[in-house]
């Protein structure tokens, strides 16, 4: 199976005069051709900062990215700009929360389709660029009439779903997703959810899906990566780690979510907070809310250990000895 992107010990650090913030410590997993891994964690858990990271769209003066990536074998950051920018939107695409807002209010959807579409082929002509989207924008459940139509006609939903089609125009190899669904209501986003992986299958995108939800990813990738703090502390199929969490950062956060289908049981937030992210701690970072905590935690940074082929977990539980 082809690699799409392979990602080994990312950090980024925001700088400012007055502090640093280590928003993502040593990151490392990857995907192949097709995957939908789903990047999941509380607010401030760095989900948005990699995914900028992996896009890169940090600039150097706020932000030291450090790692390696290699997106369709290429070294990622040692590429140019110019580079980049001629990979982006073609191999590279994104959809943000917001995405829905950033139509131009006074031009019509298909004028700015057009547009958006000519920036990397400009002599493509306006039939060829329209038939390219109609076809996109059968599969989110839309249809032509749309091109006629101004922003403030349509609804947040239905401009998402351009959003979605927009950013896959170019039939990207990658597409990431920063909760582009989240602001939209449960029954829209479930939709579009299903459009998306539909259409991800027949175009054979990978997909990075950003999200606090877990329900997003139990309903729409085979991958999950769940980051606390900066770190992502486990990570495997989504089947295995959905059944069976190993990290109790990972229990926590998949008791705090209602199951759709099991029992009805008692949902239990994680007591506390996520730690200041502008100092280093020695031990694992998590130590302060673990409800299984050993003395080692607080003094020694736990390592990645795999349990199985493709599922691990960062977490001195399973990493030999816990004196
Ligand atoms: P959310 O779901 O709320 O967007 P997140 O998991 O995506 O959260 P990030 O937005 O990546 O988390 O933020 C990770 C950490 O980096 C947070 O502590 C945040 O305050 C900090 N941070 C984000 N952007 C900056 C910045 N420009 N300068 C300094 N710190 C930042
Ligand atoms: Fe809890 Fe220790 Fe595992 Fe950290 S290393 S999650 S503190 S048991």
């Amino acid at each position: 199976m082809d690699r799409v992107l392979d990602i080994r010990d990312l950090s980024v650090t925001y700088h400012s005069r007055e502090k640093s913030v280590f928003a993502v410590n040593r990151a490392s997993f990857h995907l192949d051709q097709g995957d939908a891994l789903g990047v999941v964690g509380e607010s401030g858990s760095g989900k948005s900062t990699l995914a900028m990271a992996v896009l890169r769209l940090l600039p150097a003066r706020i932000a030291r990215v450090e790692g390696k990536v290699l997106f369709l074998g290429k070294d990622w950051f040692a590429a140019s700009e110019e580079e980049v920018n001629a990979l982006r939107w073609k191999e590279i695409s994104v959809v943000f929360q917001k995405s829905m807002n950033s139509f131009s209010p006074v031009h019509r959807i298909g004028d700015q389709i057009e547009d958006i579409y000519r920036v990397h082929e400009p002599k493509a002509t306006r039939k060829e660029i329209l038939d390219k989207a109609s076809e996109l924008l059968r599969l989110v459940n839309l249809n032509e009439r749309v091109y006629r139509l101004y922003p403030h006609e349509l609804s947040g939903g239905m401009l998402q779903r351009i959003s979605i089609a927009v950013s896959l125009l170019h039939r990207p190899s990658l597409l990431i997703l920063d909760e582009a669904t989240t602001a939209l209501d449960v029954v829209t986003q479930g939709q579009i959810l299903a459009e998306l992986t539909d259409m991800a299958r027949t175009l054979k995108t990978s997909r990075i899906m950003v999200t606090h939800d877990i329900s997003v990813v139990a309903s729409s990738c085979n991958l999950v990566a769940v980051m606390y703090a900066g770190h992502v502390v486990e990570r495997g199929p989504t089947s295995s780690v959905l059944k069976e969490p190993l990290h109790p950062y990972t229990k926590g956060l998949l008791s705090s979510f209602p199951s759709l289908r099991g029992e009805k049981t008692q949902l239990r937030a994680i007591p506390g907070f996520l730690p200041d992210l502008s100092k280093r701690y020695e031990g694992c970072i998590f130590a302060p809310r673990c409800p299984r905590a050993m003395d080692v935690c607080s003094r020694e940074l736990p390592y990645e250990t795999a349990i199985t082929e493709d599922h691990s977990v960062v977490c001195h539980l399973y990493g030999g000895d816990v004196s």
